[in-house]
């Protein structure tokens, strides 16, 4: 049953017009250093979905050095960083149900990985995204731009 549905799924992937799957899934890194790998993360806009792939390269678990990858509007970086250090490790720091927030991943600890994996209907080709970890501490260095164009 759950091969039928994948294989159903594969194929409405393929059928779709538009960019190629990989051409819409990223790779990213963090480490124990509080660095992602790149500070630009860029895909077609004809990417209806888009997944991110984090993996944290270094040891610390979660508690200690968590990141998380959220994406939002640059001018909001700062609040849903802020907002989301309140909300604690078990929101995965980030606030529940803000609308400010278009996608975010679980925070994973070192050795970890996952996997974002989220709908674009509610981007703009050529809008001012960035990438960040809400991670408390993190936003104001580990973020980077997030190009849809
Ligand atoms: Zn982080």
């Amino acid at each position: 049953m759950t091969t039928r549905i994948l294989a159903a799924a594969g194929l409405m992937l393929s059928l779709s017009f538009g960019a190629t799957a990989s051409e819409c899934e990223v790779a990213l890194e963090a480490n124990d250093m509080m660095q992602f790998s790149t500070k630009l993360i860029s895909v077609p806009a004809s990417c209806e979905e888009v997944s991110i792939t984090l993996k944290h390269t270094g040891k610390s678990p979660a508690q200690a050095m968590g990141h998380n990858v959220v994406i939002t509007d640059t001018a909001n970086v700062q609040a849903v960083g802020t907002d989301g250090m309140a909300a604690g490790l078990d929101n995965n720091y980030v606030k529940p149900g803000d609308e400010r927030v278009y996608a975010a991943s679980k925070v994973i600890g070192g050795g970890e990985t996952t996997t974002l994996t989220f709908k674009t209907d509610k981007l703009s080709a050529g809008g001012d995204y960035t990438f960040l970890c809400t991670f408390p501490g993190h936003w104001a260095i580990m973020q980077g731009k997030f190009e849809f164009k």
